[in-house]
């Protein structure tokens, strides 16, 4: 049999766009590994201070591709979409529980580690790549774990627009999102042609975003300045909360999905079922059994429908001590951990990443925040919890209870951002 012809640069990109749905992708689109306009400005956004502590992202070779690989010609990005049925936070915090307040963990924080769920796949679709062709090349895959700004190459492979939020927004499935991509020195034809421009900006006069921020982090639209951010509070500072954004942090106890929540094109997309409602089961809600139970949480079933979904939540309340959910979790069980049950409830979760002391820090300003509407015997409860925190020999964890004791009993009020 006479061997086949190798593949042209476009049967590349239709092959890989095929086999990225095999591995388990929603979205996959090639660009140039070129300088993008976006990665260019990012020096002023780091001169102007915007990054923190986030000292990764001073690393130079984010500014363009070939810098992160020498001889990069392509970067395939890959997206999977982790909007599960669950309501929004605005939905669910909208009507506090005054007898057992609720907490927020991002919509991304729900299941696995979207490192682990998304590498894997990617070096499924590497294999292939190895595989499939026979010339030697280079690749990398990364899923924010490398000097790769994946939202900005997704843009320019097609998938969707950068946003007022700063999130990309595909128009069909939202911005709730996962992205990986692979940067190689193999050539491939770009997704969009030469002559073909980026999905257009659909923001409009738009404003939902930068309004419903309730730290008004954003400077301008399309600017976030990550350090009057609640994702950043709650997940990257090591350190004291900054106490002039604490009342504002109402009841986000990791990261917060506020400005994606009001966002229409998400809404859109849950309602039409653009988004595949959380198709991969590691990205729905884990439901954490006691620890006599099984050591591997489960999932919560998949449900498209929001009603099946609020009602197991109730359901999970009535039955609260035998399983708690990552999906509005009540503060104080978050708070009443101990490292050791901390450790097996976010077992390979990113929650892991704002460390144990940084959780339960978080969890005393949102239970701080959770009154004055509380039901007699709830703030009992809480504050004696508090009382308890206050007493901790870690100094950020107590002074953190100290502060959410003085604010629910009205010592502290919320100042005007
Ligand atoms: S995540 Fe929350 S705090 Fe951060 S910019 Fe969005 S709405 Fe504001
Ligand atoms: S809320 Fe409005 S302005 Fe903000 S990202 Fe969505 S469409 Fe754009």
């Amino acid at each position: 049999m006479a061997p086949m012809a190798p593949m042209n640069e476009r049967e590349r990109t239709e092959w890989v766009s095929g086999k990225a749905r095999e591995a388990g992708f929603d979205l996959c689109g090639v660009a140039p590994a070129s300088r993008f306009p976006e990665l260019e400005r990012m020096t002023e956004w780091l001169e102007r201070g915007h990054a923190g502590e986030m000292r990764y992202l001073h690393d130079p070779r984010r500014l363009s591709l070939d810098r992160a690989m020498e001889g990069a010609k392509s970067v395939i990005v890959c997206a999977a979409s982790y909007r599960t049925a669950e309501p929004l936070s605005t939905e669910v915090l909208a009507s506090p529980d005054t007898a057992r307040p609720r907490g927020w963990i991002s919509r991304y924080g729900w299941g696995d580690d979207y490192h682990d769920v998304m590498l894997p796949r990617l070096r499924i679709l590497l294999n292939a790549m190895r595989e499939e062709f026979g010339e030697e090349f280079r690749a990398h895959a990364y899923v924010d774990t490398g000097p790769v700004v994946e939202r900005v190459a997704a843009k320019y492979a097609g998938l969707g627009w950068l946003a007022k939020n700063t999130c990309l927004i595909n128009q069909k499935m939202g911005s709730f999102l996962f992205l990986g991509a692979i940067v190689t020195t193999l050539a491939f034809e770009p997704t969009l042609g030469p002559a073909e421009a980026p999905p257009p900006d659909l923001c409009g006069s738009c404003r939902r975003c930068i309004d419903a921020c309730p730290t008004q982090a954003f400077v301008e639209p399309y600017v976030m300045d990550p350090r009057r951010c609640i994702a950043y509070f709650t997940i990257e500072l090591r350190t004291s909360i900054p106490e002039e954004f604490r009342p504002a942090m109402g009841q986000m106890v990791f990261g917060c999905d506020i400005c994606q929540d009001v966002c229409p094109w998400n809404q859109k997309a849950a309602r039409t079922g653009e988004s595949t409602l959380g198709r991969i089961p590691e990205f729905r809600p884990r439901v954490i059994l006691p620890p006599s139970g099984a050591d591997t949480p489960v999932r919560a079933p998949l449900s498209p429908l929001r009603e099946e979904s609020t009602a197991r939540n109730d359901c999970a309340s009535e039955t609260a001590e035998a399983s708690r959910s990552l999906f509005a979790p009540e503060i104080e069980w978050i708070a009443s951990l101990d490292e050791e049950e901390y450790r097996r409830v976010f077992r390979r979760s990113p929650v892991k990443r704002a460390k144990y002391r940084g959780l339960i820090r978080n969890a005393c300003v949102a239970l701080g925040n959770s009154g004055p509407g509380l039901e007699p015997e709830a703030r009992e409860r809480i504050v004696k919890l508090l009382e308890r925190l206050a007493a901790s020999p870690d100094e950020l964890i107590a002074e953190h209870a100290r502060w959410a004791l003085d604010r629910l009993n009205g010592q502290v009020a919320a100042k005007g951002l």
